[in-house]
């Protein structure tokens, strides 16, 4: 196993921790600093992973979804003008949200997405031009796109490097990458270690990759847990500055002690529930499996699982039914967590009336 960066066969283990160690070996590449799993997955378990397990669990709300799709074309517009975008490509495109609106701002698109279920939404409820499947396994189109995004796909892919020398060849000259990955950031209970990540991205490691392999990047934003880079296709090779492996160390001792503060805040507000009467969650997604992993929840006298997504309603999580959030109108339970990072906030505000009625709304994170 060499590293994808700098191709160095040194690694050195990186400590997790105890409570960590079932996410797997990561190690560290002591020449470059890149961070990636000893064990990666191979693109054919790959394959099988995105067909099944991925397929139900990652939807969020659509309005939520649009929101954060809007943020991105925001961001998009101010570094160059959508219109000049055609063809767009969007790798890993779950819902089709992003494309979906580019679409709507005059942009002839298309995605790849690995997800059965998400990729037929997108074609069934948005009309889109959406290909169910890996990037990889594509037919490649040189010198085509004008604009390829993929957020929250380079750390899922087996080998980073050759997805983006192939980016590099399907964009044409004056073509951007728009890439969003997870980091170290702002600490949620989802780990940015985990197996499903065989790399694990900071800024500078991002920004050597995408450099050498013709790259350049032209605007660079860290906010929270989200990475986000805008950058396009150069000619020939771009000088590469390469990551202090020694100061990425430290970003993630302070990552891990920061995260055990978020986790054990959590574990004593989960505590101080039990032996209370008639509780309930709100998220069905990945959040609240992470949570039953820390706490298991069937230690809480819980009801039922609301949330806003449709397609999740009338199925089970945790043995719970998930129902839509508008049956919360006739609930007279005592609380109701809010198993969110990402829309604690937006979810409280949509349920704070519910207060008035004497329901409790207990949340897990806080945030400056
Ligand atoms: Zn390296």
């Amino acid at each position: 196993m060499t590293c994808n960066l700098c191709g160095s066969e040194q690694q050195e283990r990186l400590d997790l921790g105890e409570p960590l160690v079932r996410t797997g070996a990561y190690v560290q590449c002591p020449t470059c600093g890149l961070i990636y799993h000893s064990l990666p997955d191979s693109i054919d378990r790959m394959r099988d992973f995105y067909h099944s397990e991925y397929a139900g669990e990652y939807s969020a709300s659509e309005v939520i979804s649009r929101e954060l799709a809007l943020a991105r074309i925001n961001r998009l517009g101010k570094a160059r003008a959508l219109a000049s975008l055609s063809p767009a490509l969007e790798i890993g495109c779950a819902n089709g949200e992003f494309i979906h609106e580019l679409a709507g701002r005059d942009v002839e698109v298309s995605g790849v997405e690995p997800s059965r279920a998400m990729s037929e939404h997108a074609r069934d409820h948005f009309g889109l031009e959406v290909v169910t499947g890996l990037y990889e396994d594509q037919p490649e189109k040189a010198a085509h796109y004008r604009l390829i995004a993929m957020f929250h796909v380079l750390e899922h892919v087996v080998d980073p490097t050759l997805t983006l020398q192939r980016i590099h060849r399907e964009l044409r000259p004056g073509g951007l990458l728009f890439i969003e990955v997870p980091t170290l950031g702002d600490c949620q209970l989802s780990m940015v270690f985990k197996p499903i990540h065989p790399t694990v991205f900071v800024r500078e490691t991002l920004e050597a990759m995408l450099a050498k392999n013709g790259f350049e990047s032209l605007w660079i934003d860290e906010k929270g847990y989200h990475l986000q880079v805008i950058a396009r296709p150069m000619e020939g090779q771009m000088p590469v500055t390469w990551p202090d492996p020694v100061s990425i160390r430290s970003r993630i001792k302070r990552y891990l002690a920061t995260r055990q503060n978020v986790m054990d805040r959590i574990v004593s507000t989960l505590q101080a529930l039990v032996g209370q009467k008639d509780g309930a969650i709100y998220g069905a997604g990945l959040n609240t499996l992470d949570l039953d992993n820390l706490f298991p929840l069937m230690q809480l006298d819980l009801e039922a699982v609301y949330d806003a997504d449709p397609a999740k309603w009338g199925k089970q999580v945790l043995g719970l039914e998930i129902c839509p959030p508008s049956e919360l109108e006739a609930w007279h339970g005592s609380y109701l967590i809010i198993s969110s990072y990402a829309f604690q906030e937006e979810i409280l505000e949509q349920l704070a009336h519910l207060e008035k009625r004497g329901v409790r709304l207990v949340t897990l994170y806080e945030k400056s």
